[in-house]
């Protein structure tokens, strides 16, 4: 496997050269109405190594919000802060089902699958509740240190049009409190959820946070945030869990753990060795970047650098 910058950056350039071109660009979120205008042609990806060092190409300076992206950081910092209580709250295993989907929740009474599908995400954050009281906030002065870039924030106009959209996410929400596996307030634990989702980034950004995975649970400052054990699952409920209902395509076509969002983003982690992240808004129907895959795939197939 590959790991020299000049090469790797060779890599990253022929792929925003040709990337897209083989498949139509697909489509852009609808449910969130602010996302509906964003442009699914887009481009950027971004390669940052653990000590922080970045590459790019396309536009991997552009900040979006992160979405679903979120729910990994969110995982770190519950399992940090809250340690194995968490699994007595939300599962490991892969859904099957769409990111937003009520269907297992009745069936499974109330525990979600996973913490990467929305139900599971909403069981973090009121995990995170019990360790303080703003948890977004939490997660944004997390990825600002880690990013290295103390200017990020909320999109406010991503949170409020979610917000204004929020149907289904309160109806998991609801259906959780009534099994009790919600503790505090249901528009409370939508109120950080949806803030957290919100957050902007670029491809770098999102790409240098993530290093906390890569690491085995080092933080940039070097400091130990997650156990090895800890990083060691976050991983592995990535591979598993982190593509939705199209987490077996990603491990074919990718072979690593990522972390899709709506927005368009995915983040994918080599261990040890580095953390990446494309964006280009376009989405498949199951939810996922449809050139961000396409990049992937082509990068690791190129490099060798997959976990397979
Ligand atoms: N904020 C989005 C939602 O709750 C996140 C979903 C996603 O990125 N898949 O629907």
């Amino acid at each position: 496997p590959m790991n020299d910058t000049a090469a790797l950056y060779g890599t990253l350039r022929r792929i925003a050269e040709t990337v897209g071109r083989a498949e139509p660009a697909g489509r852009v979120a609808h449910y969130i109405p602010v996302l509906a205008e964003a442009d699914p042609a887009r481009f950027g990806m971004a390669l940052a190594f653990p000590d922080g060092e970045t590459i790019g190409v396309g536009e991997w300076r552009h900040r979006f919000s992160i979405q679903s992206i979120s729910k990994v950081f969110a995982l770190v910092l519950a399992l940090a802060h809250r340690g194995e209580h968490l699994w007595t709250r939300v599962g490991r295993e892969p859904s099957g089902n769409p990111f937003n989907s009520l269907v297992q929740l009745e069936y499974e009474q109330g525990i979600p699958r996973n913490p990467f599908i929305n139900a599971g995400a909403l069981a973090v954050t009121d995990e995170l509740l019990d360790h303080t009281d703003q948890p977004c906030e939490l997660m944004r002065d997390f990825l600002r240190e880690e990013s290295g870039a103390p200017d990020l924030d909320f999109d406010q106009r991503v949170a409020d049009s979610e917000a204004a959209h929020i149907d289904r996410n309160a109806a998991l929400g609801h259906l959780m409190a009534d099994y009790g596996n919600l503790r505090h307030p249901v528009p409370q634990v939508l109120h950080h959820y949806v803030r957290q989702c919100a957050v902007e980034m670029s491809c770098e950004e999102v790409a240098r946070a993530g290093g906390v995975v890569t690491r085995h649970g080092l933080r940039a400052d070097g400091s130990r945030l997650l156990s090895r054990g800890d990083a060691k699952r976050v991983n592995a409920i990535m591979l598993t869990c982190g593509a939705y209902d199209a987490a077996g395509e990603f491990a074919f076509r990718v072979g690593l753990p990522g972390k899709s969002g709506v927005s368009g983003g995915i983040m994918a982690v080599v261990p040890g060795r580095y953390t990446l992240c494309v964006w280009s808004p376009g989405l498949d129907r199951r939810g996922n970047s449809v050139a961000g895959m396409d990049a992937l795939d082509r990068f690791t197939t190129e490099t060798g650098c997959s976990v397979f």
